[in-house]
Protein backbone atom coordinates (compact mmCIF):
# COMPACT_ATOMS: atom_id res chain seq x y z
CA UNK A 1 0.00 0.00 0.00
CA UNK A 2 1.19 3.54 -1.05
CA UNK A 3 0.46 5.71 1.83
CA UNK A 4 -0.19 10.20 1.59
CA UNK A 5 2.86 12.43 2.08
CA UNK A 6 0.92 13.00 5.36
CA UNK A 7 1.25 9.42 6.35
CA UNK A 8 4.41 8.52 5.34
CA UNK A 9 5.77 11.07 7.07
CA UNK A 10 3.50 10.31 10.46
CA UNK A 11 5.47 6.73 10.53
CA UNK A 12 8.68 9.19 9.87
CA UNK A 13 8.10 11.12 12.55
CA UNK A 14 8.26 8.09 15.17
CA UNK A 15 11.62 7.30 14.12
CA UNK A 16 13.25 10.56 14.98
CA UNK A 17 12.98 11.81 11.17
CA UNK A 18 12.47 15.91 11.51
CA UNK A 19 9.41 16.76 9.14
CA UNK A 20 8.03 20.41 8.71
CA UNK A 21 4.85 20.99 11.02
CA UNK A 22 1.59 21.04 9.24
CA UNK A 23 -2.23 20.78 9.19
CA UNK A 24 -4.21 18.99 7.26
CA UNK A 25 -7.56 20.04 5.91
CA UNK A 26 -10.05 17.74 3.78
CA UNK A 27 -12.07 21.10 2.78
CA UNK A 28 -10.11 24.76 2.47
CA UNK A 29 -12.85 26.77 4.88
CA UNK A 30 -11.16 23.98 7.15
CA UNK A 31 -8.18 26.29 7.70
CA UNK A 32 -10.23 29.27 8.91
CA UNK A 33 -10.20 26.65 12.14
CA UNK A 34 -5.89 26.69 12.29
CA UNK A 35 -5.36 30.11 11.51
CA UNK A 36 -3.53 30.47 14.58
CA UNK A 37 -1.22 27.66 13.95
CA UNK A 38 -0.92 28.78 10.00
CA UNK A 39 3.06 30.13 9.66
CA UNK A 40 3.39 33.64 8.11
CA UNK A 41 4.88 31.31 4.86
CA UNK A 42 4.07 28.25 3.73
CA UNK A 43 3.94 25.26 1.48
CA UNK A 44 0.42 24.04 0.89
CA UNK A 45 0.53 20.52 -1.04
CA UNK A 46 -1.94 19.03 -2.29
CA UNK A 47 -1.89 14.78 -0.90
CA UNK A 48 -2.43 12.41 -4.02
CA UNK A 49 -0.82 9.67 -5.14
CA UNK A 50 0.88 10.78 -8.36
CA UNK A 51 4.67 11.06 -8.86
CA UNK A 52 5.82 14.29 -10.15
CA UNK A 53 3.32 16.02 -8.35
CA UNK A 54 5.25 19.57 -7.65
CA UNK A 55 5.49 20.00 -11.24
CA UNK A 56 2.09 19.22 -12.18
CA UNK A 57 1.12 22.10 -10.22
CA UNK A 58 0.05 20.29 -6.67
CA UNK A 59 3.03 21.89 -4.58
CA UNK A 60 2.57 25.97 -4.13
CA UNK A 61 3.68 28.46 -1.67
CA UNK A 62 1.43 30.95 0.11
CA UNK A 63 1.65 33.30 3.19
CA UNK A 64 -1.05 33.40 5.93
CA UNK A 65 -3.36 35.83 3.73
CA UNK A 66 -2.78 33.57 0.54
CA UNK A 67 -3.18 30.07 2.14
CA UNK A 68 -6.93 29.64 2.12
CA UNK A 69 -7.05 30.72 -1.49
CA UNK A 70 -4.06 28.34 -2.44
CA UNK A 71 -5.85 25.96 -0.83
CA UNK A 72 -9.14 26.16 -2.41
CA UNK A 73 -6.87 26.39 -6.29
CA UNK A 74 -5.87 22.84 -5.15
CA UNK A 75 -9.32 21.42 -4.22
CA UNK A 76 -10.60 22.69 -7.70
CA UNK A 77 -7.73 20.51 -9.32
CA UNK A 78 -7.32 17.42 -10.48
CA UNK A 79 -3.86 16.23 -10.72
CA UNK A 80 -3.06 13.65 -13.49
CA UNK A 81 -6.82 12.96 -13.19
CA UNK A 82 -6.53 12.67 -9.42
CA UNK A 83 -8.88 15.11 -7.75
CA UNK A 84 -7.17 16.60 -4.94
CA UNK A 85 -9.26 15.71 -1.41
CA UNK A 86 -6.88 16.23 1.04
CA UNK A 87 -4.43 19.43 1.64
CA UNK A 88 -1.09 19.45 4.01
CA UNK A 89 -0.15 22.87 5.04
CA UNK A 90 3.42 23.13 6.10
CA UNK A 91 5.73 25.51 7.54
CA UNK A 92 7.95 26.39 4.61
CA UNK A 93 11.45 25.37 4.90
CA UNK A 94 14.14 27.47 4.23
CA UNK A 95 16.00 25.34 2.16
CA UNK A 96 20.02 25.22 1.88
CA UNK A 97 20.52 22.50 0.76
CA UNK A 98 18.38 19.49 -1.23
CA UNK A 99 19.35 15.48 -1.06
CA UNK A 100 17.86 12.86 -2.54
CA UNK A 101 17.66 9.52 -0.98
CA UNK A 102 15.77 6.07 -1.10
CA UNK A 103 15.42 2.77 0.08
CA UNK A 104 14.54 -0.19 -2.08
CA UNK A 105 15.18 -4.01 -2.24
CA UNK A 106 17.56 -5.30 -4.53
CA UNK A 107 15.79 -8.24 -6.18
CA UNK A 108 18.74 -9.63 -7.50
CA UNK A 109 20.88 -9.53 -4.52
CA UNK A 110 18.30 -10.06 -2.16
CA UNK A 111 19.09 -7.28 -0.25
CA UNK A 112 18.38 -3.29 1.07
CA UNK A 113 19.36 -1.01 -1.33
CA UNK A 114 20.06 2.56 -0.71
CA UNK A 115 20.20 5.33 -2.98
CA UNK A 116 21.77 8.81 -2.67
CA UNK A 117 22.26 11.81 -4.31
CA UNK A 118 23.70 15.41 -3.61
CA UNK A 119 21.20 17.03 -5.56
CA UNK A 120 18.40 16.10 -4.98
CA UNK A 121 14.57 17.28 -6.04
CA UNK A 122 11.81 17.42 -8.92
CA UNK A 123 14.36 16.96 -11.33
CA UNK A 124 16.13 13.73 -9.79
CA UNK A 125 14.99 11.45 -12.76
CA UNK A 126 17.01 13.60 -15.15
CA UNK A 127 19.30 14.09 -12.75
CA UNK A 128 20.06 10.09 -12.75
CA UNK A 129 19.68 9.73 -16.28
CA UNK A 130 22.47 12.57 -17.44
CA UNK A 131 25.19 10.91 -15.66
CA UNK A 132 25.66 14.65 -14.40
CA UNK A 133 25.71 14.44 -10.46
CA UNK A 134 26.45 11.24 -8.98
CA UNK A 135 23.43 8.78 -7.61
CA UNK A 136 25.67 6.45 -5.43
CA UNK A 137 24.26 3.13 -3.86
CA UNK A 138 25.01 0.75 -1.46
CA UNK A 139 23.27 -2.88 -0.85
CA UNK A 140 24.28 -4.76 2.95
CA UNK A 141 22.49 -7.60 4.65
CA UNK A 142 18.93 -6.86 5.86
CA UNK A 143 20.00 -8.44 9.07
CA UNK A 144 21.62 -5.67 10.38
CA UNK A 145 19.83 -3.02 12.21
CA UNK A 146 21.65 0.15 11.20
CA UNK A 147 23.76 0.67 8.16
CA UNK A 148 26.94 0.03 8.80
CA UNK A 149 29.07 3.49 9.55
CA UNK A 150 31.40 3.09 6.67
CA UNK A 151 29.12 2.21 4.20
CA UNK A 152 26.80 5.42 5.48
CA UNK A 153 30.38 7.77 4.58
CA UNK A 154 30.60 5.69 1.00
CA UNK A 155 26.91 6.87 0.48
CA UNK A 156 26.79 10.25 1.30
CA UNK A 157 30.47 11.49 0.47
CA UNK A 158 30.72 14.78 1.88
CA UNK A 159 27.02 15.36 3.30
CA UNK A 160 26.84 16.66 7.04
CA UNK A 161 26.55 14.22 9.58
CA UNK A 162 22.69 14.83 10.35
CA UNK A 163 22.23 13.20 6.74
CA UNK A 164 23.98 10.35 7.50
CA UNK A 165 22.07 9.75 11.00
CA UNK A 166 18.55 10.69 8.84
CA UNK A 167 19.38 7.86 6.30
CA UNK A 168 19.92 5.33 8.92
CA UNK A 169 16.52 6.53 10.58
CA UNK A 170 15.10 6.21 7.11
CA UNK A 171 16.37 2.34 7.44
CA UNK A 172 14.78 2.28 10.27
CA UNK A 173 11.39 2.76 9.06
CA UNK A 174 12.27 0.46 6.13
CA UNK A 175 12.88 -2.30 8.09
CA UNK A 176 10.42 -1.96 10.72
CA UNK A 177 7.76 -1.24 8.43
CA UNK A 178 8.32 -4.24 5.98
CA UNK A 179 8.46 -1.64 3.03
CA UNK A 180 8.92 -1.84 -0.25
CA UNK A 181 10.35 1.68 -1.11
CA UNK A 182 11.24 4.64 1.12
CA UNK A 183 12.04 7.51 -0.01
CA UNK A 184 12.53 11.62 0.82
CA UNK A 185 12.89 13.79 -2.24
CA UNK A 186 14.34 16.67 -0.88
CA UNK A 187 16.00 15.52 2.12
CA UNK A 188 16.29 18.97 2.80
CA UNK A 189 19.26 20.93 4.97
CA UNK A 190 18.11 24.20 6.24
CA UNK A 191 19.60 27.16 9.09
CA UNK A 192 17.39 24.62 11.58
CA UNK A 193 18.95 21.59 10.74
CA UNK A 194 17.79 19.05 8.74
CA UNK A 195 14.69 17.70 7.51
CA UNK A 196 12.02 15.13 4.98
CA UNK A 197 10.32 17.62 3.02
CA UNK A 198 8.75 15.40 1.40
CA UNK A 199 7.95 11.90 2.27
CA UNK A 200 7.11 8.55 -0.05
CA UNK A 201 6.66 5.00 1.84
CA UNK A 202 4.89 2.13 0.32
CA UNK A 203 4.40 -0.71 2.85
CA UNK A 204 4.38 -4.43 1.74
CA UNK A 205 0.36 -5.41 1.71
CA UNK A 206 1.01 -8.51 3.07
CA UNK A 207 2.55 -6.69 6.29
CA UNK A 208 -0.90 -4.18 6.72
CA UNK A 209 -2.59 -6.84 9.41
CA UNK A 210 0.85 -6.89 11.19
CA UNK A 211 0.95 -3.23 11.84
CA UNK A 212 -2.20 -2.95 12.36
CA UNK A 213 -2.89 -0.46 9.29
CA UNK A 214 -6.18 -0.40 7.82
CA UNK A 215 -6.30 -0.85 4.06
CA UNK A 216 -7.45 2.85 2.74
CA UNK A 217 -8.13 2.31 -0.28
CA UNK A 218 -11.99 2.97 -1.14
CA UNK A 219 -13.45 0.63 -3.51
CA UNK A 220 -15.89 1.39 -6.48
CA UNK A 221 -18.68 -0.67 -6.69
CA UNK A 222 -17.24 -1.99 -9.52
CA UNK A 223 -13.72 -3.01 -7.96
CA UNK A 224 -15.70 -4.44 -5.14
CA UNK A 225 -17.65 -6.44 -7.65
CA UNK A 226 -14.38 -7.81 -8.69
CA UNK A 227 -13.17 -8.58 -5.23
CA UNK A 228 -15.87 -10.78 -4.63
CA UNK A 229 -15.00 -13.08 -7.65
CA UNK A 230 -11.68 -12.86 -7.08
CA UNK A 231 -10.57 -10.71 -10.22
CA UNK A 232 -7.59 -8.59 -9.74
CA UNK A 233 -9.19 -5.68 -11.55
CA UNK A 234 -7.93 -1.75 -12.21
CA UNK A 235 -10.29 0.62 -13.74
CA UNK A 236 -8.28 3.07 -16.54
CA UNK A 237 -9.74 6.17 -18.57
CA UNK A 238 -9.23 4.69 -21.67
CA UNK A 239 -11.91 2.89 -23.98
CA UNK A 240 -10.60 -0.56 -25.08
CA UNK A 241 -11.77 -3.46 -22.11
CA UNK A 242 -9.32 -5.71 -21.31
CA UNK A 243 -9.50 -9.43 -19.95
CA UNK A 244 -6.92 -11.62 -19.70
CA UNK A 245 -5.67 -14.57 -17.85
CA UNK A 246 -2.05 -14.16 -15.72
CA UNK A 247 -0.78 -10.77 -14.97
CA UNK A 248 1.58 -11.01 -17.36
CA UNK A 249 -0.30 -11.54 -20.48
CA UNK A 250 -2.68 -9.02 -18.98
CA UNK A 251 -0.25 -6.41 -18.77
CA UNK A 252 1.52 -7.18 -22.11
CA UNK A 253 -2.07 -6.62 -23.39
CA UNK A 254 -2.30 -2.85 -21.89
CA UNK A 255 1.60 -2.08 -23.18
CA UNK A 256 0.21 -3.41 -27.00
CA UNK A 257 -2.56 -1.32 -26.70
CA UNK A 258 -0.20 1.57 -25.93
CA UNK A 259 2.13 0.68 -28.14
CA UNK A 260 -0.39 0.66 -31.21
CA UNK A 261 -2.18 4.06 -30.12
CA UNK A 262 -5.08 2.59 -27.73
CA UNK A 263 -5.87 3.17 -24.37
CA UNK A 264 -7.08 0.66 -22.11
CA UNK A 265 -10.31 1.01 -20.00
CA UNK A 266 -9.22 -1.33 -17.36
CA UNK A 267 -6.63 -4.59 -16.37
CA UNK A 268 -8.85 -7.53 -15.84
CA UNK A 269 -6.72 -10.62 -14.77
CA UNK A 270 -9.71 -13.91 -14.44
CA UNK A 271 -7.22 -15.56 -12.51
CA UNK A 272 -5.97 -19.60 -13.38
CA UNK A 273 -8.77 -22.53 -14.31
CA UNK A 274 -11.78 -19.62 -15.28
CA UNK A 275 -14.91 -21.49 -15.83
CA UNK A 276 -17.44 -19.91 -18.03
CA UNK A 277 -19.44 -18.24 -15.41
CA UNK A 278 -16.23 -16.65 -14.39
CA UNK A 279 -15.71 -15.68 -17.71
CA UNK A 280 -19.38 -14.07 -18.07
CA UNK A 281 -18.92 -12.28 -14.88
CA UNK A 282 -15.73 -10.63 -15.85
CA UNK A 283 -17.27 -9.84 -19.62
CA UNK A 284 -20.48 -8.24 -18.01
CA UNK A 285 -17.83 -6.20 -15.28
CA UNK A 286 -15.33 -4.88 -17.99
CA UNK A 287 -18.95 -3.77 -20.52
CA UNK A 288 -20.12 -1.85 -17.27
CA UNK A 289 -17.23 0.15 -17.27
CA UNK A 290 -18.85 3.38 -19.01
CA UNK A 291 -15.43 4.47 -21.45
CA UNK A 292 -15.71 0.92 -22.93
CA UNK A 293 -16.49 0.74 -26.34
CA UNK A 294 -14.72 -2.66 -27.56
CA UNK A 295 -13.49 -5.26 -25.09
CA UNK A 296 -10.44 -7.19 -26.14
CA UNK A 297 -10.62 -11.10 -24.48
CA UNK A 298 -7.16 -12.31 -24.68
CA UNK A 299 -6.48 -15.55 -23.15
CA UNK A 300 -4.64 -18.54 -22.88
CA UNK A 301 -5.48 -22.17 -22.34
CA UNK A 302 -3.89 -24.21 -19.82
CA UNK A 303 -5.92 -25.15 -16.62
CA UNK A 304 -8.70 -22.32 -18.15
CA UNK A 305 -10.41 -24.34 -21.24
CA UNK A 306 -11.07 -22.52 -23.91
CA UNK A 307 -13.95 -23.83 -24.77
CA UNK A 308 -15.54 -22.54 -21.63
CA UNK A 309 -14.01 -19.21 -22.32
CA UNK A 310 -16.76 -19.04 -25.09
CA UNK A 311 -19.28 -20.04 -23.16
CA UNK A 312 -18.79 -17.66 -20.83
CA UNK A 313 -18.36 -15.07 -23.52
CA UNK A 314 -21.49 -15.91 -25.21
CA UNK A 315 -23.25 -15.97 -21.90
CA UNK A 316 -22.63 -13.16 -20.69
CA UNK A 317 -24.54 -11.60 -23.87
CA UNK A 318 -23.01 -7.79 -23.76
CA UNK A 319 -23.81 -5.15 -26.39
CA UNK A 320 -20.42 -3.57 -26.69
CA UNK A 321 -18.27 -5.35 -28.93
CA UNK A 322 -16.15 -8.37 -27.67
CA UNK A 323 -12.89 -9.09 -29.80
CA UNK A 324 -11.52 -12.35 -28.90
CA UNK A 325 -7.81 -14.03 -29.36
CA UNK A 326 -7.76 -17.51 -27.59
CA UNK A 327 -5.13 -20.31 -27.73
CA UNK A 328 -4.09 -23.81 -25.80
CA UNK A 329 -6.84 -26.21 -24.51
CA UNK A 330 -9.70 -27.15 -26.66
CA UNK A 331 -8.97 -23.84 -28.39
CA UNK A 332 -10.71 -25.36 -31.88
CA UNK A 333 -13.71 -26.31 -30.03
CA UNK A 334 -14.33 -22.68 -28.05
CA UNK A 335 -13.36 -20.67 -31.83
CA UNK A 336 -16.25 -23.08 -33.06
CA UNK A 337 -18.61 -21.91 -30.29
CA UNK A 338 -17.82 -18.45 -30.58
CA UNK A 339 -18.39 -18.44 -34.83
CA UNK A 340 -21.04 -19.70 -34.50
CA UNK A 341 -22.24 -16.44 -32.76
CA UNK A 342 -20.76 -14.33 -35.04
CA UNK A 343 -17.79 -13.40 -32.64
CA UNK A 344 -14.75 -11.92 -34.21
CA UNK A 345 -11.78 -13.86 -33.47
CA UNK A 346 -8.04 -13.57 -34.51
CA UNK A 347 -5.13 -15.53 -34.60
CA UNK A 348 -2.34 -13.68 -32.26
CA UNK A 349 -2.51 -11.00 -29.74
CA UNK A 350 -1.13 -8.77 -32.05
CA UNK A 351 -3.89 -8.80 -34.63
CA UNK A 352 -6.39 -8.38 -31.51
CA UNK A 353 -5.04 -5.76 -30.37
CA UNK A 354 -4.65 -3.68 -33.53
CA UNK A 355 -8.17 -4.39 -34.73
CA UNK A 356 -9.28 -3.32 -31.01
CA UNK A 357 -7.41 -0.16 -31.00
CA UNK A 358 -9.22 0.26 -34.62
CA UNK A 359 -12.68 -0.19 -33.74
CA UNK A 360 -12.28 1.86 -30.66
CA UNK A 361 -11.59 5.10 -33.41
P1 LIG B 1 6.83 16.28 -5.36
O1 LIG B 1 6.88 17.04 -6.63
O2 LIG B 1 5.56 15.51 -5.22
O3 LIG B 1 8.02 15.41 -5.16
O4 LIG B 1 6.75 17.37 -4.16
P2 LIG B 1 7.83 17.84 -3.07
O5 LIG B 1 7.19 17.79 -1.75
O6 LIG B 1 9.12 17.10 -3.22
O7 LIG B 1 8.04 19.36 -3.46
C1 LIG B 1 8.54 19.75 -4.71
C2 LIG B 1 9.56 20.84 -4.55
O8 LIG B 1 8.96 21.95 -3.92
C3 LIG B 1 10.76 20.47 -3.71
O9 LIG B 1 11.75 19.80 -4.42
C4 LIG B 1 11.21 21.83 -3.22
O10 LIG B 1 12.07 22.42 -4.17
C5 LIG B 1 9.93 22.63 -3.16
N1 LIG B 1 9.53 22.69 -1.74
C6 LIG B 1 8.79 21.79 -1.05
N2 LIG B 1 8.68 22.15 0.24
C7 LIG B 1 9.38 23.31 0.37
C8 LIG B 1 9.66 24.20 1.46
O11 LIG B 1 9.25 23.98 2.60
N3 LIG B 1 10.42 25.30 1.20
C9 LIG B 1 10.89 25.57 -0.05
N4 LIG B 1 11.61 26.66 -0.22
N5 LIG B 1 10.65 24.76 -1.09
C10 LIG B 1 9.91 23.64 -0.90
MN1 LIG C 1 9.33 15.04 -3.73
Amino acid sequence: MKLLEYEAKQLFVKEGIRIPSGILVSKHEEILLHMDSIPGKAVVKAQVDVGGRGKAGGVLMATKDTVIDTARSLFNMTIKGVPVERVLIEERLDIQHEYYVSITIDRVKKQPVILFAETGGVDIEETARSGKGAVRSVTFTPLLQDIPGFLLRELCGDAPADIQKTVNRLYHVFRSRDALLAEINPLVTTPTGVYAADAKLIIDDNSLARQGIAVNRDLTDREREAEKHGFSFVELDGTIGVIGNGAGLTMSTLDLIEYYGGKAADFLDVGGGADSERVMHAVRLVAGVPSVKVIVVNLLGGITRCDEVARGIIAAGVMVPVIVRIAGTNAEEGQKLLAEKGYEMLDTMDHVVKKAVEVSG
